[in-house]
């Protein structure tokens, strides 16, 4: 047989390694602040247009390249970073693998203008699809440009794969949200269609989250400081209070360098046991410094995933350094486990919403002292021996939880609802007897047997179909507030608000006025109480953020899902009989009644022959 393996032309192999470090425009507003970081930059400006389609330029005022550099910069494993392998474990700058400009120049129209402070000449190259166009001398500043134009011009797949203006900007600006946090001594701009987005001045750290977040995360703030042999740990913490539905504000940066780490996470989200709301995440800025041969910086350009010799000690240090800030600034309360988990469920702040909650300080506490919180937990579960039996008598819930009634949670029942719409029922004529069971079924008896019912997902179900038939039908009553309601929020979050602004308005928000880290909010979805819209924003903006891919073929599927998941009744609410009975009723109306919108099944049923089995 014929040879037949061939070496593949270098543009066809550069575009190929291309595609691994330029996955989307974001990738490249990554690399080149990184090289003009590298560069040692004081003033770096990020110029970008159409989301990063048409252009991505950034300026810097850091070394510039000579005449032979700036040529030599396109070519692939050029660097002037490292020069052995051996390097590698001594990395202090961002990058290491002299590809980013040449896969960048493979795949884009690319314009360097650069000098280097002692030249009198700078030099001006135009590379285009990898081959130089141009290159000649030039007066121009001292410094580093490079515009980055038409971008997979000659990839159209990847072109095509390309999200929306706003959902490129959105990575874009995540992207540089991380680089401006890991340099808070140098200065940032960053323009957007000509508007500038960002001027952030060379600040302490604690400036530059407030520049970035907006004025209303001073407040939120605690400070985090630890200085071990294996680790310098310094930044802040989000107050438990202050937690969102969005995981957002996490940031840990080794060396200087973003990073994600699960692992590290969850060190943090562990001082934090038993301070937060149930499906908040705190937020936090976490910096870290380690030998560098001691960690593993994972060489794929694109990962920021990294691994420390010692990991387990980091994580003791990080947990018990977070834990002693809480306490030492008041934050942790005296952790009561005998009050009702229920009063801890986003629903009972509805009717108490204007209350600040009081804090109790543990003025003993002490974070070093063997995990406290937990030795607390036993003792108060020990002085409760009843607990045991307790649990036989599930589902007989006492006549005070009745109180805090379903009711004026509004879930309507629907008047015309058919009570026998169903040959489900054992008796149609009379009342429903139902039980719930555990704060969290609902159970009934049927003809065949037995059905229950998952309070939390039928609810679900039920406000779903009708959140989707408005804004389908655009039918949506809006309630008009007697004051307007002033959200604060930070800029690219109110970024998202105002992308999804039309399809909110579709379910009946109306907004008066959207500043850049306000939003006046006049009148609101009839199915939504006022204290209820902060948190119900606050999970529309965490969804658009997770899903704006989804946001861009069904919004209002997937905001009719997020604003169900918010309102629905949570698992832990008592309900009364109207409540359960309308409940029952809801479900059986809705198109799909047998699972969430998640599509998880809302009910099961227990045919009498079943049961009649286990007693066999
Ligand atoms: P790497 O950053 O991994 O070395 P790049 O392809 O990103 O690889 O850059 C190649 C080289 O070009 C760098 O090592 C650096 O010497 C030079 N360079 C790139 N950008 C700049 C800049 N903004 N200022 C000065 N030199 C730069
Ligand atoms: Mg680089």
């Amino acid at each position: 047989m014929a040879d037949i393996i061939q070496l593949l032309p270098d543009h066809v192999a550069n575009q190929i390694a291309a595609g691994e470090v330029v996955q989307r425009p974001a990738s490249v507003v990554k690399e080149l602040l990184e090289n003009a970081i590298d560069a040692r930059a004081t003033i770096i400006k990020l110029v970008v247009k159409d989301g990063g389609r048409t252009l991505i330029q950034v300026i810097d005022n850091g070394t510039g390249m000579s005449h032979t550099d700036a040529r030599f910069c396109f070519e692939r494993h050029a660097t002037s970073k490292i020069t052995s392998a051996d390097d590698l474990f001594q990395i202090n700058t961002k990058g290491f693998r002299g590809e980013a400009l040449a896969s960048i120049a493979a795949i884009a129209h690319v314009e360097l203008n650069t000098r280097e402070g002692q030249a009198e000449l700078g030099t001006a190259i135009k590379i285009e699809g990898g081959t130089v166009a141009s290159q000649e001398f030039t007066a121009v500043p001292e410094g580093t440009s490079i515009s980055v134009k038409h971008l997979f011009f000659n990839i159209p797949a990847r072109r095509n794969f390309l999200k929306s203006q706003q959902v490129e900007l959105r990575h874009i600006t995540d992207e540089f949200h991380r680089v401006a946090l890991a340099h808070p001594d140098i200065e940032f701009h960053f323009f957007h269609n000509g508007s500038e987005l960002f001027h952030l001045p060379p600040a302490s750290l604690k400036k530059r989250i407030v520049g970035i977040f907006g004025g209303k995360t001073k407040e939120k703030l605690v400070p985090v400081e630890e200085e071990t042999e294996v680790v310098k740990l310094h930044g802040f913490i989000c107050k438990p209070e202050y937690a969102k539905k969005s995981r957002g504000e996490q940031y840990f940066f080794v060396n200087n360098r973003y990073i994600k780490s699960p692992y590290l996470h969850h060190a943090v989200v562990s001082a934090f046991e038993g301070l937060l709301r149930a499906d908040t995440h705190p937020g936090y800025f976490l910096y870290l410094e380690v030998d560098p041969s001691s960690i593993d910086v994972n060489i794929h350009p694109t990962k920021t995933e990294i691994k420390f010799d010692d990991e387990h000690t980091i994580y003791a240090i990080l947990r018990s350094a977070i834990k002693h800030s809480l306490g030492q600034f008041n934050i942790a309360p005296v952790l009561d486990f005998d009050q009702d988990r229920n009063l801890d469920t986003p629903y009972a702040y509805r009717d108490k919403s204007a209350i600040q909650p009081r804090i109790q300080v543990d003025t003993g506490y002490n974070p070093f002292k063997e995990d406290s919180a937990q030795t607390f937990r036993h003792s108060s579960r020990e002085r409760r021996p009843a607990a045991e039996w307790e649990g036989l008598y599930v589902g007989l819930e006492s006549k005070m939880s009745e109180e805090t009634s379903f009711s004026s949670v509004h879930l309507e029942s629907e008047a015309n609802a058919p009570l026998s719409f169903d040959p489900l029922y054992e008796d149609t004529e009379t009342q429903l007897t139902s039980f719930q069971l555990r704060r969290k079924y609902v159970v009934t008896t049927i003809k065949s047997g037995m059905l229950i019912i998952h309070q939390n997902r039928a609810h679900q179900r039920i406000l779903y179909e009708k959140f989707l038939k408005m804004a389908t039908f655009k039918e949506a009553v809006s309630q008009q507030l007697l004051f307007p309601l002033v959200l604060s929020f930070s800029r690219s979050e109110m970024s998202i608000i105002s992308d999804i602004k039309e399809q909110l308005e579709m379910f009946g928000f109306v907004f008066e006025e959207m500043g850049e880290e306000q939003l006046k909010i006049a009148g609101i979805p009839a199915l939504v109480a006022e204290n209820e819209v902060g948190i119900v924003m606050d999970e529309l903006i965490a969804e658009a953020q997770a899903h704006g891919d989804q946001l861009d073929t069904s919004p209002a599927d997937l905001l009719s899902r997020t604003l169900s998941k918010a309102l629905a009744v949570k698992t832990g609410t008592p309900l009364n009989e109207a409540s359960r009975q309308s409940l029952v009723n809801d479900l059986f109306a809705c198109r799909e009644p047998k699972l969430c919108p998640f599509q998880k099944p809302a009910y099961i049923t227990m045919a009498e022959s079943e049961i009649d089995k286990n007693f066999n």
